[in-house]
C-alpha cells in the first residue's frame, strides 16, 4: 500500500531544466515493446566518507543477491525460462538477424524487465514474437552443460516444461487475478502457492490470527503455501529454508555491513535484519521494522528483505525487494524549511479562521539518493515510499515517508526532447518558462502538499474523517494541491529562498492547467471516466477554475490549427481562483459537508470531454512515447590495497541493459 508511482504522464510533461540532447542521450538507454529504459545519476556519492562508500556497497551487494527470489516468486518457471533464453541468446550460432532472433532478444529484455513471463502493470502474460519450432531448434542445438538441466533432465524434457508456460495462451494466463467470484489462488500464476485454493489458504491463516490482538503479527508474510499429501505446510523463506541460496548470501553481505555502520542505532537494525533471514521468525521481523523505523540519524539507509504484498492476489505474501539510498542534504534542507514555517503558511492561507489548526506543524519528509535498486523496485521502480507496512508499528512509531529525488530527476531529464511539450504547450513564452523553472516549481508543489497540505486545516468537533464518503480523498487530494498551487506564487516562496524568481510559478500553473483540462487524458482508455483519487482532483481544480475565469477570461482554451491548447492570461487572478477553491474545499472537508463535495466532483472531475479526449490520445500517439519506464543501476567497483583493503569504491554509468541482465544473472545467480 505505501508506494507512490511515478506518473507515466508526468514524466513527459515534465519536460524541463536543460534542454541538450547529450543529456538526454545519458538518461534514455534503449526502447523496446512498450518499455523506456532510462539511466540514473548518483549526486553525492563521491563525497561520502570511504565508509559510507564502503557501507553502500556491501549493502547493495546484499541488495543485488536476492534477484533470483523475485523471478521465482512471479512464477515457478521464471527462473528456467530466464536461463535457457539467455543460453540460447549468448551462444545462438545461426543468423541473429533473422526475425526469429530479434523476436527472441525482444521476448527477453521483456523477461527481463519483468522478473517473469507476465506483463509487469498488466499481470498478462506476453507472447513470444518467435515461433516455437525455432525456439525448439535453437535450445536443442545449445550445448547441455550451458543449460538449465536438472539432474538427468534431457533438452526435450527441459522444452517439455516451458514451453507451455511460454506458448500456450490458456497455461498462466495471468499473474494476479483479483476478479471477484473467482478462485484467486487457482486463476493467478504467482507462485506463492502451490496446490492450494483460496478458500484453503484464507482458513489456514484465519486460524493463525487472534481476535483483538494488539500487535498482530503478519502471518504468512515470508513463506509459500503448499499442499504436500493433503497436508498445508508454510516453505518459510530463511536460511536453511526456501531460497536458502540467496538469503546465505545477503546475510553474507550484510554482516560485512554491519561491521561498517555509521552508528549503534544502525548496527543494531542490520544486525537484526540478519537474525530475521536466519530465522525467517515474523517477531523479529516486526522487532527489525522498529529499529529501522527509529534510525533517523544515519546518512545511510536501506530496504531490504519481503514487503510489498501486490503480487498475491490474497494481500499475505510479501516480494522480496532491496532499496539502497543516502539523505540528499541540500533537498532535504529544502523540505525542511517549509516545514519550520508551517504556521506562518496556516495563518496566512485563504482559508477560513474556524478551519484553521491554532499552531501548525508540517511533515517533515526526506529527500534520498537511490544507490541502486533491486527485487521488485526495478527495473521499474517507486518514486517515494512509505514503510513500513504494519499499522500497529506506524501508529506506536511512525514511519518512513521519502521521495527518491534522482529517480524523479532522471525522468524529467529523460522526458527531454520526446516532443511532448513542443505538442502540448501552447508557445514559445511558457516553453521557456518551463524549460527554466519546471522541474524546481514541481518538486516544491509536491513539497508544500505534502509537507503542509495534507497537514493544514482541522475537522469542527464530531465530524469524523470519512464523512464525505467516497469523494475523502479527492476532496483530500484536492485541498493539498490547492495548498501548494496558491503558495506557490507567493512571494514567500522568494523570501525563504525556495525560488529564484517571481515568474517561476508560471510553469507550474501552466503544466498544472494543461494536465488538469487536456494531457492527463492519455491514461483514460476512450469512452471512459475519471476514477482515480489524483486524476478526479486534478480536473476538478482545473475546470472549476476555468468556469470561473469565464468573464475574465484569466484562462481559457483555444484552438490553433484545429488543436486545443491551454491559454492562461492572467495568472494572478488564477491564483486568486485557486484560493477560491481552497477556501470552499476546506469549508467541505471541516464541516464534512457531503453535498457540496459530491457536486463538486460530479459537475466538473469525473466526465471525460469525448471530442477532447479523442483528440488528445490521437495527438499523443504520434509522439510515440514508451508509456512504461524502468532503470539500469549504476556499477559499484571497490579498489583495493596490497593487503587486501578497501580503498575506494569507483561508480561508473555504462552498462547497457542486456549488458548489466547477463552479468546479473552470471554473478547472483543463485537459485
Ligand atoms: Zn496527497
Amino acid at each position: 500500500m505505501n508506494i507512490k508511482l511515478y506518473p507515466a504522464l508526468l514524466a513527459a510533461i515534465l519536460c524541463l531544466g536543460c534542454a541538450k540532447t547529450s543529456q538526454n542521450s545519458f538518461y534514455n538507454v534503449e526502447k523496446f515493446a512498450d518499455l523506456q529504459i532510462l539511466r540514473y545519476k548518483v549526486p553525492g556519492f563521491e563525497e561520502l566518507s570511504l565508509k559510507q562508500k564502503t557501507l553502500v556497497y556491501y549493502l547493495t551487494q546484499a541488495a543485488l543477491e536476492g534477484r533470483d527470489i523475485l523471478f521465482d516468486q512471479n512464477g515457478k518457471y521464471n527462473l528456467t525460462i530466464r536461463k535457457t533464453l539467455e543460453a540460447v541468446y549468448v551462444n545462438y550460432k545461426g543468423d541473429k538477424s533473422s526475425k526469429d532472433f530479434q523476436e527472441l532478444e525482444t521476448y527477453l529484455k521483456r523477461v527481463w524487465f519483468s522478473s517473469g513471463i507476465h506483463h509487469h502493470y498488466a499481470e498478462d502474460k506476453f507472447r513470444p514474437g518467435f515461433s516455437e519450432v525455432f525456439f525448439r531448434e535453437a535450445v536443442k542445438e545449445t550445448a547441455a552443460e550451458l543449460l538449465p538441466l536438472k539432474e538427468g533432465q534431457n533438452h526435450e524434457q527441459l522444452l517439455e516444461e516451458i514451453v507451455p508456460a511460454m506458448f500456450n495462451p490458456n497455461i498462466m494466463a495471468k499473474k494476479v487475478n483479483k476478479k471477484d467470484g473467482e478462485d484467486l489462488l487457482l486463476t493467478s500464476s504467482m507462485n506463492y502457492y502451490d496446490g492450494v485454493n483460496q478458500a484453503e489458504a484464507e482458513a489456514f491463516y484465519n486460524k493463525m490470527r487472534k481476535k483483538d490482538e494488539k500487535h498482530p503479527i503478519s502471518y504468512g508474510l515470508n513463506s509459500r503455501l503448499v499442499k504436500r499429501n493433503g497436508k498445508l505446510i508454510e516453505e518459510v523463506y530463511k536460511e536453511g529454508g526456501k531460497y536458502s541460496a540467496a538469503i546465505e548470501k545477503i546475510i553474507g553481505w550484510l554482516e560485512k555491513a554491519e561491521k561498517t555502520a555509521e552508528n549503534e542505532a544502525q548496527k543494531k537494525t542490520i544486525a537484526k535484519l540478519i537474525e530475521f533471514y536466519k530465522t525467517g521468525d515474523l517477531h523479529v521481523f516486526d522487532e527489525y521494522s522498529i529499529l529501522w523505523v527509529k534510525d533517523l540519524d544515519s546518512r545511510i539507509d536501506f530496504v531490504n528483505g519481503f514487503t510489498e504484498v501486490y503480487g498475491d492476489p490474497l494481500g499475505i505474501k510479501a516480494s522480496w525487494e532491496s532499496l539502497v539510498n543516502f539523505k540528499d542534504l541540500e533537498a532535504t534542507k529544502r523540505t525542511e524549511t517549509i516545514s519550520a514555517n508551517a504556521d506562518w503558511f496556516e495563518q496566512n492561507s485563504p482559508t477560513d479562521k474556524i478551519f484553521k489548526k491554532e499552531k501548525a506543524k508540517g511533515v517533515s519528509a526526506k529527500v534520498i539518493t537511490a544507490a541502486i535498486l533491486a527485487g521488485d523496485l526495478y527495473p521499474s521502480t517507486a518514486i517515494g515510499i512509505n514503510l513500513p507496512n504494519a499499522n500497529w508499528i506506524r501508529k506506536e512509531h511512525g514511519s518512513k515517508s521519502v521521495t527518491i529525488g534522482n529517480i524523479t530527476d532522471a525522468y524529467n531529464k529523460a522526458a527531454h526532447g520526446n516532443g511532448f511539450n513542443e505538442e502540448f504547450v501552447i508557445g514559445k513564452t511558457e516553453l521557456n518558462l518551463i524549460d527554466k523553472y519546471g522541474d524546481l516549481t514541481e518538486n516544491l508543489h509536491t513539497d508544500l502538499h505534502e509537507c503542509l497540505g495534507h497537514a493544514s486545516g482541522k475537522l469542527m468537533p464530531g465530524v469524523h474523517e470519512k464523512a464525505l464518503k467516497a469523494y475523502s480523498s479527492s476532496i483530500e487530494e484536492a485541498r493539498a494541491d490547492l495548498f501548494g498551487l496558491y503558495f506557490i506564487a507567493d512571494p514567500k516562496m522568494i523570501e525563504l529562498g525556495l525560488l529564484p524568481s517571481p515568474e517561476a510559478y508560471k510553469a507550474q500553473y501552466y503544466t498544472y492547467m494543461m494536465n488538469g483540462l487536456l494531457t492527463q487524458l492519455v491514461r483514460i482508455e476512450p469512452g471512459n471516466n475519471i476514477e482515480e483519487a489524483h486524476m478526479l482532483n486534478r480536473q476538478l481544480i482545473a475546470k472549476y477554475v476555468l468556469d470561473k475565469a469565464q468573464p475574465s477570461k484569466a484562462v481559457e482554451l483555444v484552438k490553433k490549427n484545429g488543436k486545443t491548447f491551454v491559454q492562461i492570461n492572467d495568472y494572478q487572478k488564477l491564483r486568486e481562483l485557486f484560493g477560491e477553491l481552497l477556501k470552499e474545499i476546506q469549508r467541505v472537508k471541516s464541516t464534512g459537508d457531503y453535498e457540496t463535495a459530491r457536486n463538486l466532483i460530479e459537475k466538473y472531475a469525473v466526465k471525460v470531454d469525448s471530442e477532447i479526449h479523442k483528440e488528445i490520445l490521437e495527438r499523443n500517439k504520434k509522439l510515440n512515447i514508451a508509456p512504461y519506464k524502468g532503470f539500469v543501476n549504476p556499477v559499484y567497483e571497490p579498489v583495493y590495497d596490497a593487503q587486501g583493503n578497501i580503498t575506494d569504491i569507483k561508480i561508473s554509468y555504462d552498462e547497457g541493459y542486456a549488458e548489466q541482465m547477463l552479468r546479473y544473472g552470471r554473478e547472483y545467480g543463485n537459485l
